[in-house]
């Protein structure tokens, strides 16, 4: 399911009493699955009818990570492991008094890094959990879990994408694909360039978003987990501009093939789309697709971005 799913099977299960104990949610860690985890927990503290309202301070402290009764685990940087002391501090925690009255919450964010000591600490709590509480375990690697804590767990498999692109970095990119198609090697770098700059912005956003979440004002240079995570961050949602993409070409070709406005993903565009579609043949329009398929998978790769690009639009007629 996605994440929107996942918060509405929660809501349900708080407004009928038949939330479980704990929830192993997997999927990708930077990514839906991180969306997912902030979700739910909004559903939890959120303090208006219409949960997840996303506008109340118990939704935005759900978010930002400071609600008083959300405790938040990550492994430690340096063993990258959670440790069995981290799990101690972490159940004292849970067995205070709710400040809100209402539920306590604790994540464990790769809580496949728990190690022998401290996963059997969590289990010994999962087993006796104080009244009112609630345990998400996000994880991109399930079967690295003990067995005996996922059995006590409900899992939630969250696939797809991670919440839409603003709409602004959409309007950019669809402006770049405007221009795109016939372009010859100077035109295709600029092109390049500006998807590049796009891009930079896309880094930046994703590094704000982690170190605001992480309380950290700087990234230094020994933090690898942090900047691990700005990086898994960034490629989600790079991922999301190269399926804008593949999915203009697509309605290009679909366009070549006669399709109405109604078959295309960017029905929005349908005008500018058509009259693209109009001067290519579909064998034409199918190399196009075949050519960002191709920089989809150079990016994969981790073959520089400029490089991947500039093949990209000079290849597309
Ligand atoms: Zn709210």
């Amino acid at each position: 399911m996605n994440a929107d799913e996942a918060a509405i099977q929660f809501r349900h299960g708080i407004e009928t009493g038949r939330l479980a104990q704990g929830y192993v949610v997997e999927g990708a860690l930077e990514g839906a699955a991180r969306e997912a985890v902030e979700q739910l927990l909004a559903a939890l503290f959120c303090t208006d009818s219409a949960s997840p309202c996303g506008q109340c301070a118990g939704c935005r402290q759900a978010r930002e990570r400071t609600h008083p009764d959300l405790t938040w685990v990550e492994p430690e940087k340096k063993s990258r492991v959670i440790s069995v002391s981290q799990m101690r501090a972490m159940q004292q925690r849970m067995l205070q008094t709710s400040f809100s009255g209402g539920w306590k919450a604790c994540v464990l964010y790769a809580a496949d890094r728990l190690n022998a000591n401290s996963a059997n600490a969590f289990l010994k709590l999962l087993e006796e959990p104080p009244a009112n509480t609630l345990f998400l375990l996000l994880t991109d690697s399930p079967q690295a879990l003990l067995p005996t804590i996922v059995s006590r767990c409900q899992r939630i498999s969250i696939s797809g994408e991670s919440a839409a692109l603003p709409a602004e970095w959409r309007e950019r990119m669809l402006g770049i694909l405007t221009e795109s198609g016939g372009a010859g090697p100077i035109t295709a770098m600029a092109l390049a360039n500006r998807t590049a700059v796009l891009l930079a912005a896309v880094k930046e956003q994703a590094a704000r978003e982690v170190k605001a979440q992480a309380g950290a004002e700087t990234v230094e240079e020994e933090d690898q987990t942090l900047s691990a995570r700005i990086d898994a961050r960034y490629k989600e949602k790079r991922k999301q501009i190269v399926r804008l993409m593949l999915a203009w070409y697509r309605d290009l070709l679909l366009a070549a093939f006669g399709m109405e406005a109604e078959a295309l993903t960017h029905g929005d565009r349908a005008a500018e789309i058509q009259a693209k579609a109009a001067g290519l043949s579909p064998s034409t329009a199918l190399e196009n697709v075949r050519a960002i398929e191709r920089m989809n998978r150079m990016l994969d790769r981790n073959v520089s971005e400029s490089m991947a690009l500039t093949m990209a639009f000079g290849a597309v007629r």
